[in-house]
C-alpha cells in the first residue's frame, strides 16, 4: 500500500505540532462593507488595510508567528553596536544549521543580495539562477548584470506531476559556463567565449516557479559542473528548510535522513548564501550573507558597513537577531516541517476536491488557482487572475495576490501587455498563523466563487503606474 502523501489523510501529524498562547483578533467583515472597502482602492487588494482582511494570504513574508522561545530571546538579545552577543549567537546558528562559518546580518533578503552583489557583479557580467526572485533580478540588473534564468521546462508546465520542479536545467548550465571568458585553469579559453560570470545562484525553493523543490542530485551535479568551471556557487536560501523537507519526502535515498542533515547537505555544495529570514528564519524581519571564503567576506564588508551597519547588527537589532538564531533551529524540527508542507499541501487537496483548477503538485508556500482555466471565459486583457483575486476578498475576505498580465506588465519597446505562459492567483501561508478551519474557509470561498464564475466580470485599468504596476494601479469593473 502507498503510505499517504503530505495533506491526504492520514498523513502525520494530525494536528499542530504547537498550542497557541497568544492571539490577534480578526475580524470578518461583511459583504456590502467589502463592496465599498474594495471599490475605495480600485479594485487592487495592495490598497486594503489588513485589518479589512479576514484570511490574509498576501504573502508569506515577515507574517511567521514566532515561538515563545523566540519572543523570549527578544528580551535576552543584546543590544550592542559592536561585538553583540546575539550576533555571536546568530553566528553560531548559521555555522550549526547551514555550516558556513563566516555571517553577515541583513535588514532582510534583498539587503544581503545588495551586498553581496556590489561586492562581486560587475557591469556586463551574466549571472544564471534556476529563476530569480525578483529582487534578485532586480539586484543583478542595478549592477548592470543580465540575470539568466535556467529553470528545467518542466516548471513551465501547470500540470505536470513532477517531484522536482524547481530544478536548474544542467545542461543549459554547462553549455553557458562553457561561454566564460576567463579562461578555467589548464585549459585554453573556448573559442567565441563571450560571457563574464562572476557566480551562479540556485534559488531553493524555486519561489518564482511555485515554491517547487530542488533536488539534491540537481545541487550537488550543478555544484560539479561549477567546480569544474571554477565558478561559485550560491544558494538564495529563503526556504531552505522547506526544501530540505521536500528531499526527505520525495528523493530516493533521503527518506531515513534527517532533515537537519539533509540541509547540511544541500549547502556543503556551495560557497555561500543569501537568506531572507522573514521565510524560513521565522522572524518578521531580518536576513544575512553566510559565506566560506574570508576573502569574499572582507570585502563583502565593506559594501555592509555602508548599507547596512556594523559587520556585528547589519540594519538589526540585537533582539532581532537572537529571535532569527532561534527560528534557524526550530525551522529544521521534522515536526515542524511535517505539518508547515502538510498544512499548505492540506489546501491544495480541498481546492482540487471541490474542483478548483490548481497548479499541481503543490509548492512549499503557497497554492497558486489556475485563472484560465477558472475563468476560460474572460479575455486576458481583462486581466482574469486579478478579477478572481478581487472576487475571493468580495466573497470571503481572503486576500491572495495576482500572479499574471498585472504583474508582468509592458514590453518596454511595444507599449503591450506582456502576457505570462500563466495566469494565477497566489495564495501564500504565513508560517503557525492559521489552522485548518481557516484554510476551510479559503477553500470554501474559492468553490464559492467558482459557482458563480459566468457572472464574473473583467478589469479594466483608470490608473497604470508605469513600472511596478501591480502595487499601486487602479481598475474598474467592465
Ligand atoms: C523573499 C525573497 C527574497 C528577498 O527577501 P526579502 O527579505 O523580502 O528582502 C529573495 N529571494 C527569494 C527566493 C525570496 O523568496
Amino acid at each position: 500500500m502507498d503510505s499517504p502523501k503530505a495533506g491526504e489523510p492520514g498523513w502525520w501529524p494530525e494536528a499542530e505540532p504547537f498550542r497557541i498562547k497568544v492571539v490577534e483578533t480578526i475580524r470578518r467583515t461583511t459583504r456590502p462593507e467589502r463592496e465599498k472597502l474594495i471599490e475605495e482602492v480600485g479594485f487592487n487588494v495592495f490598497g486594503l488595510r489588513s485589518e479589512a482582511v479576514y484570511i490574509d494570504l498576501l504573502t508569506d513574508s515577515g507574517t511567521s508567528a514566532m515561538s515563545d522561545a523566540q519572543w523570549a530571546g527578544l528580551m535576552v538579545g543584546d543590544e550592542a553596536y559592536a561585538g553583540s552577543r546575539s550576533f555571536y549567537r546568530l553566528q553560531e546558528a548559521v555555522a550549526g544549521v547551514m555550516g558556513f562559518p563566516l555571517v553577515i546580518p541583513t535588514h532582510q533578503g534583498r539587503a544581503a543580495e545588495n551586498v553581496l552583489f556590489t561586492t562581486l557583479v560587475r557591469p556586463g557580467d551574466v549571472v544564471p539562477n534556476n529563476m530569480h526572485f525578483d529582487t534578485t533580478r532586480a539586484h543583478v540588473e542595478h549592477r548592470g548584470g543580465t540575470a539568466l534564468d535556467l529553470v528545467t521546462e518542466d516548471a513551465y508546465d501547470p500540470v505536470a506531476d513532477l517531484p522536482f520542479k524547481g530544478n536548474i536545467d544542467l545542461d543549459k548550465l554547462e553549455k553557458t559556463l562553457a561561454r566564460r571568458q576567463e579562461p578555467t585553469a589548464g585549459t585554453a579559453p573556448a573559442a567565441g567565449a563571450d560571457l563574464s560570470i562572476p557566480f551562479v545562484l540556485i534559488t531553493v525553493t524555486c519561489n518564482s516557479a511555485g515554491g517547487q523543490p530542488v533536488s539534491m542530485a540537481n545541487l550537488r551535479a550543478a555544484s560539479e559542473i561549477c567546480r569544474r568551471h571554477e565558478v561559485p556557487l550560491y544558494l538564495d536560501a529563503a526556504r531552505f528548510a522547506e526544501n530540505a523537507f521536500f528531499i526527505k519526502l520525495r528523493e530516493p535515498g533521503y527518506g531515513n535522513r534527517a532533515v537537519r542533515e539533509i540541509a547540511r547537505e544541500m549547502f556543503s555544495y556551495v560557497d555561500g548564501c543569501t537568506m531572507s529570514g522573514k521565510k524560513d528564519g521565522l522572524v518578521n524581519i531580518g536576513g544575512f550573507i553566510a559565506l566560506r571564503d574570508p576573502e569574499v567576506y572582507q570585502r563583502a564588508t565593506v559594501w555592509a558597513v555602508l548599507f547596512e551597519g556594523f559587520p556585528t547588527y547589519g540594519g538589526l537589532a540585537g533582539r532581532d537577531m537572537e529571535a532569527m538564531a532561534r527560528g534557524l533551529e526550530e525551522v529544521v524540527d521534522e515536526d515542524y516541517l511535517a505539518y508547515r508542507v502538510g498544512h499548505v499541501a492540506y489546501l491544495g487537496r480541498s481546492l482540487k476536491e471541490a474542483g478548483v483548477p490548481i497548479i499541481e503538485p503543490v509548492g512549499g508556500h503557497a497554492v497558486y488557482l489556475d485563472a484560465l482555466r477558472f475563468l476560460p471565459n474572460l479575455p486576458r486583457e481583462q486581466y482574469p487572475a486579478q478579477a478572481l483575486t478581487v472576487e475571493l476578498y468580495l466573497e470571503g475576505g481572503v486576500r491572495g495576490v495576482e500572479i499574471g498580465t498585472v504583474l508582468a506588465g509592458r514590453d518596454p519597446a511595444t507599449g503591450e501587455n506582456r502576457f505570462p505562459r500563466l495566469e494565477m492567483v497566489r495564495l501564500a501561508i504565513p508560517r503557525r498563523v492559521y489552522t485548518r478551519q481557516h484554510l476551510d474557509v479559503v477553500a470554501g470561498t474559492c468553490r464559492r466563487v467558482l459557482e458563480r464564475r459566468g457572472q464574473l466580470r473583467g478589469l479594466a485599468f483608470t490608473h497604470e503606474p508605469p513600472v511596478l504596476r501591480h502595487f499601486t494601479a487602479r481598475f474598474e469593473r467592465l
